[in-house]
């Protein structure tokens, strides 16, 4: 596609997402759901020699209830799950190269290749074709550019790699400068104090490290909007991002497996039901009235690489109200964190009972007040490692005293034995460019009961 052409196509799809937000209602959104599913299936059906096997025997009209596929899955048949024939290890090559030499432009073959940045050894490969990729700017634009005014946008970017991907929306209406993660941060500030962006997109940790530069009047900008992506936000850094940089903290839910929810202009999370269907599973063993569900996404558009009924191991919550803004579409109230980051502590009744992250989250903080933040570990059932960093003028010995008390308590509440449990001052130092997850559990190949 040339330039003019992607320009176009990007245009377009702007006006139509922007066309569908106001329109999709109801009956209408799940007509509309229902035709692009089943399109994007026969599709797959047709194109992907992995989908046509795997879903052998199965009634292609009940797409709603096909068996579903997971990055393992993909990964491991990538070769057969795209559509357009290209090899697992080329692409793979591509993008090593790409982290490699920090030159984000190659792609292959006309299809854009990029890597997902996950945390363990599973990382996921994407493809998108040069429309699938117009379609993307012209929706994420759309939904994140809440108010058109008619001036020239600055965004500041910073994600650990770049991709063409995000070079497609510069342009004519936004100035728009990416950073890289990997670059040292009093370089960054620097060139944001002469950028002065309107927007400032990045995960949670580092913006949390501007908010820092901010304190100390070596960062000057004054954005209007931060918006966090590839971490899960927490409440508490939300409130602090707000507080020091005096605008709102939207978000973009996405990942390799396709956009998922962005922030409106009230701030809540939709989903963005036009793009993707989000079908929710009940997490297995969680007692709580919280409505957290695991999604099993189908995305409505890519025939590149299709994802269809592909299980996310996220845990989330998922909002039963209608949203201020008068979209329908479903408000996510909380990610709380990866299911593999579910903790399992021993019932008195002798199962293992599961503690989700955000359970754990205010378990800590509520704690004491002086504790800054945290990171949490656990390494088998039953143990638990809390790292803490304090208020400067705080007793270590105080906090931790505390903090055992109300851990210990909180576990009998749920009728749980005492951990085993370390605290210490101080948290790890993680290697640059690592995602941020405060609670983590090791690897101890349990899978929740279902
Ligand atoms: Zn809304």
């Amino acid at each position: 596609m040339t330039r003019l052409q992607t320009l176009f196509l990007t245009i377009f799809h702007f006006i139509a997402s922007r066309w569908r937000w106001r329109i999709l209602r109801g009956k209408r959104l799940r007509r509309y759901q229902e035709k692009r599913a089943r399109r994007i299936v026969r599709y797959a059906n047709t194109h992907s020699p992995f989908y046509r096997q795997h879903w052998a025997s199965h009634n292609l009209d009940n797409w709603r209830s096909l068996p579903t596929v997971d990055k393992r899955l993909m990964m491991d048949n990538f070769d057969t799950f795209n559509t357009v024939g290209i090899k697992r290890d080329d692409a793979m090559e591509v993008t090593l190269h790409a982290e490699r030499s920090r030159d984000f432009t190659p792609a292959l073959g006309g299809y854009t290749v990029g890597l997902s940045s996950g945390t363990s050894g599973h990382r996921g490969i994407f493809l998108a074709g040069a429309w699938e990729q117009a379609t993307w700017a012209g929706c994420i634009l759309s939904r994140t550019l809440h108010n058109l005014r008619p001036r020239k946008l600055r965004v500041a970017f910073f994600l650990r790699s770049n991709s063409n991907l995000y070079e497609k929306i510069g342009g004519i209406f936004i100035k728009f400068r990416f950073f890289d993660l990997m670059l040292p941060l009093e370089q960054a500030i620097a060139t944001l104090n002469t950028f002065k962006p309107h927007i400032v997109v990045g995960p949670p940790s580092l913006l949390g490290f501007l908010a820092d530069a901010r304190e100390h009047g070596t960062l000057a900008i004054h954005p209007e909007r931060l918006v966090s992506v590839a971490e899960v936000l927490e409440p508490q850094d939300s409130a602090r991002l707000t507080n020091v940089f005096n605008a709102p903290v939207h978000q973009i839910y996405q990942c390799t497996e396709g956009l998922l929810a962005i922030s409106c202009s009230e701030g809540s999370l939709h989903i963005q039901e036009d793009l993707v269907v989000m079908q929710l599973e009940p997490i297995p063993n969680d007692s709580a009235p919280a409505r957290r569900a695991s999604p099993i996404v189908t995305d409505l558009w890519r025939t590149t690489q299709p994802i269809i009924r592909y299980r996310l191991n996220d845990v989330l919550r998922v909002s039963n109200e209608r949203c201020d803004c008068g979209s329908p579409f479903r408000v996510i109230d909380a990610i709380e964190g990866r299911s593999d980051d579910i903790l399992y502590f021993h019932a008195n009744d002798g199962t293992d009972r599961p503690f989700f992250p955000d359970t754990i989250r205010r378990m800590v903080l509520l704690a004491d007040p002086s504790i800054e933040d945290y990171y949490v570990i656990q390494e088998r059932p039953g143990h638990l490692r809390i790292h803490l960093t304090l208020k400067p003028e705080a007793s270590f010995t105080r906090v931790a005293a505390a903090l055992t008390s109300t851990a210990q308590n909180t576990l009998a509440e749920y009728n749980c034995q005492p951990a085993d449990l370390q605290i210490e001052e101080g948290l790890p130092t993680l290697p640059a460019g690592t995602k941020r997850r405060r609670v983590v559990r090791k690897n101890m190949g349990i899978q929740p009961q279902s």
